[in-house]
């Protein structure tokens, strides 16, 4: 059990720099977290694959998103592109339409341009450094890492967020992200990730980093860390007695967007917003025409949502005309009529919608929910207390968290 603060001051003093662990303590670390990781990991699809391919999708899939969106998202992508070079070969529009609800879709783009580049440079093998990986499109230092580790036993760490946290929590030092900190923790990480030697069993590089990420995943929680369940308790130096950084203050934003439908004979078409090829946010994508604020004043909504980017809460409301010949919301959606489609609702699940465009047409029955199965989770997001705008307690839904 932790000791009290001031005993374990006295004890263990926790240096402002961090204590590194020394050679003994590293063999310790490793033995612990790869015996605990062999008895406790979590049954992943991506897991125990024999397939760069599949490793490399489920590193940028699980990149800033849940395992258990990423799960269903995952299996579905893999049918429909179950190669490299189907994935090349698909247009960009099918690659999108595939992460729909994923969010961040520069991943789909960089994923798909990778392929094409794997396909075109490298006969469609995925290389197999981490030096040769950060070569392709949308592949950094941390997917590197974890995919020449995983699928080709490099013996190289992997730091990602989870990684991190579990580091400067063992060593003692604060939880502050700065360039110092951050070379600090690769130093401690590429000292514990173990050799590959010639005649090793298995990929212990691949499974020590796979570890380490499930660790920080399930029992060094963000919050409220498990300290009486972590298999290196006995060489942590905070033992749920760390500095946390302080977070970002949320902010409440209003988003009203438009839902008109026609008819065309036994058709049904919804009137969607093609995103420019150049914005910043999801170029090209579809979403519901956005309304001014002034514009929906007085009237009632058909749906009410919120939806969390980063850190903003938006309080989405959709609204319909009050009838065939009400135009007003129409003409108000602010933008040039050449970015507005109507686009046949049997064809929504094929197109590349936003998140929120998804699941407000979800909601409304404008679209098929597709049968999702959310296993639970220990990462699932914390539950959140926000400011709410104008209006009742029970008007918003609070399961509406979600990222772009
Ligand atoms: S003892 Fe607690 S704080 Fe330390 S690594 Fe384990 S879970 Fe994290």
């Amino acid at each position: 059990m932790p000791l009290p603060l001031a005993k374990r001051a006295e004890k263990d003093p926790v240096r402002p720099g961090g204590v590194p662990l020394d050679a003994a303590q590293v063999l310790a670390f490793r033995r612990r977290l790869i015996n605990w990781y062999r008895t406790n990991a979590r049954q992943l699809p991506w897991r125990g694959v024999n397939d760069s391919y599949r490793t490399w999708l489920s590193e940028i899939m699980l990149q800033q998103t849940r395992v258990a969106a990423v799960i269903d998202r995952y299996n579905e992508f893999l049918t429909k592109f179950p190669t490299i070079v189907a994935l090349a070969l698909a247009t960009e529009a099918d690659v999108l339409a595939s992460w729909s609800g994923l969010g961040y879709y520069r991943r789909a783009r960089m994923l798909h341009h990778a392929a094409q580049f794997i396909v075109r440079e490298h006969g469609g093998k995925l290389p197999s450094t981490a030096l040769e990986l950060r070569t392709l499109p949308g592949i950094g230092e941390y997917t590197s890492a974890a995919i020449a580790s995983i699928a080709f036993g490099e013996s190289v760490a992997v730091v990602d967020g989870n990684v991190e946290r579990v580091l400067l929590r063992i060593t003692g030092r604060p939880e502050v992200a700065t360039a110092a900190a951050r070379s600090f923790v690769q130093a401690q990480a590429s000292a514990l990730v173990p050799r590959r030697r010639a005649n090793s069993q298995g990929n212990p590089p691949g499974d020590h980093n796979q570890a380490m990420m499930e660790l920080g995943a399930t029992i060094c929680l963000p919050r409220a860390p498990l300290c009486t369940q972590c298999p290196v308790y006995g060489l942590c130096k905070t033992r749920g007695e760390h500095l946390t950084p302080v977070r970002a203050p949320q902010r409440s934003l209003p988003a009203s967007y438009l839902l008109s439908l026609r008819k065309r004979g036994i058709i049904t078409e919804v009137l969607l917003e093609k995103r420019p090829d150049h914005a910043s946010l999801m170029p090209g994508m579809y979403e519901l025409p956005q309304l001014p604020e002034a514009v929906v004043e007085g009237r009632e909504p058909l749906l009410r949502l919120r939806h969390a980017i980063t850190n903003t809460n938006y309080y989405v409301r959709v609204f319909a005309a009050r009838g065939p010949r009400d135009r007003t919301l129409r003409k108000a959606v602010p933008i040039a009529e050449g970015v507005l489609h109507w686009v046949r609702t049997s064809r929504l699940g094929a197109e590349p919608l936003t998140g929120l465009a998804r699941k407000a047409l979800q909601r409304l029955d404008v679209m098929q929910v597709r049968p999702v199965r959310i296993d639970a989770q220990p990462d699932l997001p914390e539950e959140v207390h926000l400011p709410r705008p104008a209006g009742t307690a029970d008007e918003w839904n609070d399961d509406d968290f979600d990222e772009l």
